[in-house]
């Protein structure tokens, strides 16, 4: 297997269930990252894992590509996703990947609006292939792939200044909610709701990429929900295909209609919305709604936060379940992971805050068991700082 680090965690694993993961000795790991923001209903869910066993038994896997053939999970899945989303995001394409649906909706801006310039933030993350690499708001990362995209600039998140760099030439401006990759940055509702009306002024299209902070993370289904305004393309990716490959990319049909005609097939994929992983989202969907799962998120942040407390710890920063604890420098907060990781609590670093730790617990974290996590964070600070 191709490498994509020269220190892969190595963590081997037998089997997975609920919040748990289990190597071949047996050693049980709680997954405080949800494997990055994937597995908001745990492991394994049981709805989960029967929805993907019925389509694969009793219906089919791949027919055909992409857009062609009625299929019904994919049918069900965009009708229950667009009853849970205000009437202007009516229309879903479906993508394998967050960096696809990154890749839709520029392509998507590209047509709407005739216009070719993008704005995104510095240290946004949308995702790893070249339109969606030329968004990235960090030139480390990027450098070494150099030329990219053109006529994209990079602004600072939470700065209103900064916004009247949005302008006529402007195709889209993709932000996050929350900067995830930042480590953890919320952002300022007053910044957002100025993002929203420079994009009405000047035509742009506003691409909110909630490919972290949807599906529940952030104490409500999608996180533009606590803003007070509607994006006029939602990214969704992650948790969406609860434990399986999909993502999304979710706009009004008059948007949409754009890209099949003039020229047709204007973005196409063979596998996008496989039927098997939509059956698996549908499921994880009806799941995460019906169970107040979403409603008791920020419950469980202020355990966390409760349970968190530490002279060494510079800052706690949260939204919902999607928090980051700063330390004094990466090299101490790599300690505290591996500690972490030994004593069977899996958390990371941010690619942008190697000096902060990730936790994004699955949802279903039960009160014990986020008791249980906490202290063994808090011991591993003890030991190494
Ligand atoms: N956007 C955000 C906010 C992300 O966190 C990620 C992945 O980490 C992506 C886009 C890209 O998603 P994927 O890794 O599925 O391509």
């Amino acid at each position: 297997m191709a490498p994509t680090s020269d220190a892969p965690l190595m963590l081997e694993v037998e089997r997975a269930e609920g919040i748990y993961m289990y190597a071949p000795d047996g050693k049980r790991y709680a997954d405080l990252i949800s494997g990055i923001g994937v597995s908001h209903l745990g492991h394994r869910h049981p709805k989960v894992v029967e929805a993907i066993v019925n389509q694969v038994s009793n219906s089919y896997m791949h027919l055909m590509v992409y857009g062609e053939y009625v299929q019904s999970p994919q049918v069900k899945l965009a009708e229950k996703l667009t009853s849970l989303l205000p009437p202007s995001l009516d229309s879903v394409y479906f993508t394998n990947s967050g960096a696809e649906a990154t890749e839709g909706a520029m392509k998507l801006a590209k047509r709407v609006t005739g216009r070719s310039g993008f704005l995104s933030c510095i240290k946004s993350y949308h995702g790893s292939t070249q339109g969606a690499l030329s968004l990235m708001g960090d030139d480390f990362f990027k450098n070494k792939y150099k030329p990219l995209l053109p006529n994209i600039t990079h602004i600072n998140y939470n700065n209103v200044d900064d916004l009247s760099q949005i302008t006529e030439q402007t195709a889209a401006v993709f932000i996050e909610a929350v900067q995830a990759e930042a480590g953890v940055i919320p952002g300022d509702e007053r910044y957002l709701k100025a993002v929203r009306n420079r994009c009405d002024e000047t035509g742009a299209l506003l691409v909110l990429d909630e490919i972290q902070t949807g599906m529940g993370r952030t104490g409500s289904l999608f996180a533009f929900e606590q803003l007070g305004f509607v994006p006029d393309v939602l990214l969704l990716g992650k948790a969406f295909g609860s434990g399986m490959p999909l993502a999304a990319f979710v706009s009004s049909s008059q948007n949409m209609q754009t890209l099949s005609v003039d020229p047709p097939l204007g973005h196409i994929t063979t596998f996008g919305g496989h039927p098997v992983c939509c059956a698996a989202a549908l499921a994880g969907l009806n799941a995460l709604v019906e169970n107040g799962l979403v409603e008791d998120v920020n419950r469980k942040a202020q355990l966390f936060k409760a349970k968190l407390r530490h002279k060494s710890i510079k800052a706690l920063r949260q939204k919902g379940l999607m928090m980051a604890i700063e330390f004094e420098s990466a090299e101490i907060c790599k300690r505290i992971i591996d500690n972490c990781i030994e004593n069977g609590v899996v958390v990371d670093w941010f690619l942008f805050a190697p000096h902060c730790m990730r936790i994004a617990p699955p949802l279903i974290i039960s009160d014990t068991q986020i008791e249980e996590c906490c202290d063994v964070i808090l011991q591993a600070i003890d030991r190494v700082a």
